[in-house]
């Protein structure tokens, strides 16, 4: 490669501040209200953000600077993930339809014994669709999508992390059906040791307390999805909050071929099928976040092997990526997660997964 390691890809595991993904609202719309699947069209948004503002001004003892603080950034207007767009899981798409896309759907249909779970926990290894299947849920149940890293809650709102979580259930139960995503959510559920200071004490119990608020109301429509990829670390109070357990594992052959499938397609390149079976190989133990970095080293491929000639060859007659490109990417791109860390995730789905 003559130009190796001058160009570099973009990478994809940075989080930004509190927002875990979703669109942010567009610079100059009114502050602190929107919806989500709000009407895009400027008037039919803005009759949307004042419903949503004047529904959360009737709520008392809130405050309005947390409250706008919520609206601004953790709500996230038209989460923009549908199942198609998710590959593979197919069992944790089937289990979250029917734990939370039908009973949003048909709420009378599941009254009684036939309640839904207030509380879904997604655990395994990182860079796994965790986050998209959120979205999705939130798209697909039509519910407004609050979405926070729970580091974000500690380190961003330090001093007023309690109050937080107090506005966010009341905004979200004002504003239901909602789904409520925490990412992260083991380092605010840990199991309580004597370590523990005081301040991350209070947020779990307030959060605990918040929690089984949302819940209490059979008819209130609010839905908390944690995220984790240390579920070891959930103590047995917060398991028994998460009904629903689903194990998402790293990408099998099939998705792997389909999403790098996807990530090529409207890229200029040329593969054989044999070449696609090998790669589909080799990249066992690579997540989709793995497998998406990949795919973007790749691309660089055609770029690096122009050298100096980079700045004067017209676009046109850029190489297509081929196979060799990814067999340079594979030796720097290398897969995130152990083997050994696998085996706690598929130990700790066995004891209390949900059984997919
Ligand atoms: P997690 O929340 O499990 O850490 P994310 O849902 O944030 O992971 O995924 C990170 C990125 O990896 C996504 O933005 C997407 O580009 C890619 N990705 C991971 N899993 C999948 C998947 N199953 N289908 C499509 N893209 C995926």
């Amino acid at each position: 490669r003559t130009a190796a390691g001058v160009i570099q890809p973009r990478t994809t595991t940075t989080r930004p501040g509190i927002i875990t993904g979703g669109r942010r609202r567009p610079a100059g719309t009114t502050a602190g209200v929107g919806a989500a699947g709000g009407a895009t069209a400027s008037g039919g948004q803005n009759s949307v953000l004042t419903e949503t503002k004047n529904k959360i001004s009737r709520l008392k003892n809130i405050d309005s600077k947390l409250a706008n603080m919520i609206l601004n950034e953790v709500m996230i207007d038209g989460a923009t993930v549908t199942w198609d767009d998710i590959a593979g899981l197919t069992f944790a798409k089937q289990a979250l339809k029917e734990i939370v896309i039908l009973p949003a759907l048909r709420p009378e249909l599941f009254t009684g014994l036939r309640a839904p779970a207030k509380g879904v926990l997604l655990f395994g290894p990182p860079g796994t669709g965790k986050t998209m299947l959120a979205k999705a849920v939130a798209q697909e149940s039509k519910a407004t999508f609050f979405s926070i890293s729970a580091s974000s809650l500690t380190s961003k709102f330090v001093g007023e992390s309690e109050k937080l979580v107090r506005t966010l259930f009341a905004i979200a139960i004002e504003l239901q059906p909602s789904v409520i995503f925490i990412d992260e959510v083991d380092s605010i559920l840990t199991e309580r040791s004597e370590s523990e200071h005081e301040a991350s004490r209070r947020l779990k119990t307030e959060f605990l307390l918040q929690f089984d608020g949302a819940g209490s109301n059979p008819t209130d429509r609010v839905l908390v999805m944690g995220a984790t990829n240390r579920p070891q670390e959930l103590d047995e109070a917060a398991r028994r909050r998460f009904v629903k357990r689903i194990y998402i594992p790293l990408p099998e052959a099939e998705t792997r071929r389909n999403l790098l499938t996807k990530l090529l397609s409207g890229q200029d390149y040329q593969f054989s099928s044999s070449e696609m079976q090998t790669l589909v190989r080799q990249t066992e133990g690579y997540s989709g976040s793995d497998l998406t970095a990949l795919a973007q080293d790749a691309a660089l491929g055609p770029l690096r092997s122009l050298g100096e000639t980079l700045l004067d060859t017209p676009a046109d007659q850029v190489r297509p990526i081929q196979y060799q490109d990814f067999v340079q990417a594979l030796q720097t791109i290398r897969p995130s997660v152990s083997p050994q860390s696998l085996m706690a995730f598929e130990e700790w789905n066995r004891e209390y997964g949900a059984g997919i």
